[in-house]
């Protein structure tokens, strides 16, 4: 894919090219490596195992100065520049021939329990900063999977599960370290530099190569939360309650549903093992926890075949979900919509389950509440009238590319008519294509975000990614 304002990248090798990759290596802290050797395969490999990243110099950055000299050398030998935290989206990057700057030596965490705020180095994931601010009763935004990397997500808006009480969590942002095209360090704020601070809060990594956040901890030590599972064969009866109860309820619960086809693998607890399920997700965050078992009664109701939901240490907020937490292969659609009825109902649950052509996880989480409302710090994640996301995964090694593509564009034409047009960026993954990525935005910021592209990185150093191309001046 050509971008306008891209400067063609130069991947041949030359001995000049190699001179210049060793003297890289001199000044960098951490590695450098090339393709063929030692620890290159090891580096670029991430939690996403569908795709792989091919740069032509990969960068084991040790800090903030590694990542100048990485971008530094990128810019001066025309090649793009790709970022790694955990590799969970990685199929959105491959760096292909360019710079990839794998961050994952970063791990400085610092807790300030006073001011309930954390500064995050950029390797670091949300299992780290949850573990860490515990012990002072405080918690992150953090999402489903706790071994996410806390930059990415946090940039790309992040939709956790306290969302619906506190919003995004790149609402909750305060400061950010970022290396911009020029090669600098910059301490970005809302008085150093407004429209820097907006734009890298939902445009993410387009503007530079951020190396920490400073970000806010909220005092969340206990919730009320776990997971119902329903036979499929209720399905109908739990979705269509279910979404009339989640518009119903304040906005200290955060849920979602999931119909889910669980494969016939032994590392699964024998009820779940093989079974077409619907997983009703429940995070009830508030000072006084005990209305949450008289709300989600009209939901225990339906009689589950399992029931988790209890009160819980916020530490343990990742058995919610239990997203698998190792390496695999997925592909993923997704879609913002408004509010569903029985209609929605019907047109979600004819293609999901046992009769869908692919096995998958089909998602629906319940926005609104804090998310509904802007930033106290305006930034660029928009939609924010959306009432649900629908996310779709399967995974590669369950079914061949060539059937999921079709199977996920089916159930998203499918609901169509309840879709907002906006996507969430966390959840756009390995779509990167200018649909796509303009439906991550609204209309008017997408704007400003090719205006200020056009500032910060007018060359589109950082293009492996969803990208937004520089304007071009009128
Ligand atoms: C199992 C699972 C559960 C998830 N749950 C949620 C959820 O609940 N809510 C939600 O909102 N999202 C969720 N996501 C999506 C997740 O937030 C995104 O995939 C996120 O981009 C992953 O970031 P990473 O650092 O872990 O992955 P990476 O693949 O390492 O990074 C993803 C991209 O972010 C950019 N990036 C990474 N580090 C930096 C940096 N230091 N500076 C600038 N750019 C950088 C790069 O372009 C990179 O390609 C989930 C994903 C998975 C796989």
């Amino acid at each position: 894919m050509s971008t306008p304002g891209a400067p063609t990248p130069d991947t041949t090798p030359s001995s000049d090219f190699d001179q210049a990759v060793e003297a890289l290596a001199r000044q960098v802290k951490g590695v450098v490596l090339t393709p063929g050797q030692e620890g290159y395969d090891a580096q670029r490999a991430g939690n996403q195992t569908g795709r792989t990243h091919r740069p032509a110099v990969l960068v084991g950055a040790s800090g903030p100065a590694d990542v100048q000299q990485a971008v530094v050398f990128a810019a001066r030998h025309h090649l793009p520049v790709a970022v790694q935290g955990t590799g969970h989206a990685l199929g959105a990057v491959a760096a292909d021939g360019g710079v990839l700057i794998n961050t994952s030596r970063m791990t400085g965490l610092r807790i300030d329990t006073r001011a309930a705020t954390a500064w995050v180095a950029a390797g670091v994931s949300w299992d780290q900063v949850i573990h860490e601010a515990a012990p002072a009763g405080l918690a992150p935004l953090a999402g489903s999977a706790p071994g996410v990397g806390v930059v990415s997500y946090t940039l790309g808006g992040g939709l956790g599960l306290l969302s619906r009480r506190y919003g995004y969590a790149a609402d909750h942002v305060r400061s950010i370290d970022v290396v911009t095209a020029d090669g600098r360090l910059r301490h970005v704020t809302p008085a150093s530099d407004p429209d820097l601070f907006w734009a890298l809060r939902g445009g993410r990594d387009n503007f530079g190569v951020v190396t920490g956040l400073e970000i806010d901890l909220m005092p969340v030590p206990t919730l009320y939360g776990g997971g119902l599972f329903f036979d499929y064969a209720s399905a109908r009866e739990v979705l269509d309650t279910y979404l009339s109860w989640s518009a119903g309820m304040p906005e200290e619960m955060t849920s979602s549903l999931a119909v889910i086809s669980f494969p016939d693998a032994p590392v699964l607890p024998p009820p779940l093992r093989g079974r077409h399920v619907v997983h009703v997700r429940i995070a009830y965050a508030a000072d006084d926890l005990s209305p949450a078992k008289d709300l989600i009664a009209p939901l225990r109701a339906l009689g589950p075949f399992n029931d988790t939901v209890r009160e819980l240490p916020y530490a343990e907020v990742g058995t919610i979900h239990n997203d698998p937490p190792v390496p695999g292969s997925f592909e993923s659609a997704t879609a913002l919509l408004g509010e569903l009825g029985p209609d929605a109902a019907g047109a979600l649950l004819d293609l999901v389950g046992p009769h869908a052509p692919v096995p998958h996880v089909v998602e629906l989480r319940h926005l609104g509440g804090a998310l509904a409302r802007p930033a106290r710090v305006p930034n660029a994640v928009g939609h924010r009238d959306a009432h649900y996301l629908i996310n779709i995964v399967s995974r590669l090694e369950r079914a061949d590319l060539t059937d999921i593509q079709p199977a996920h564009e089916h159930l998203v034409q499918a609901l169509a008519p309840w879709s907002t047009g906006g996507r969430a960026l966390t959840f756009l993954n390995g779509r990167r294509d200018a649909e796509h990525v303009r439906s991550a935005y609204e209309a008017e910021d997408y704007r400003r975000l090719t205006e200020l592209k056009a500032v910060h990185d007018p060359g589109n150093l950082f293009r492996l990614n969803h990208n937004i191309p520089p304007a071009t001046p009128a």
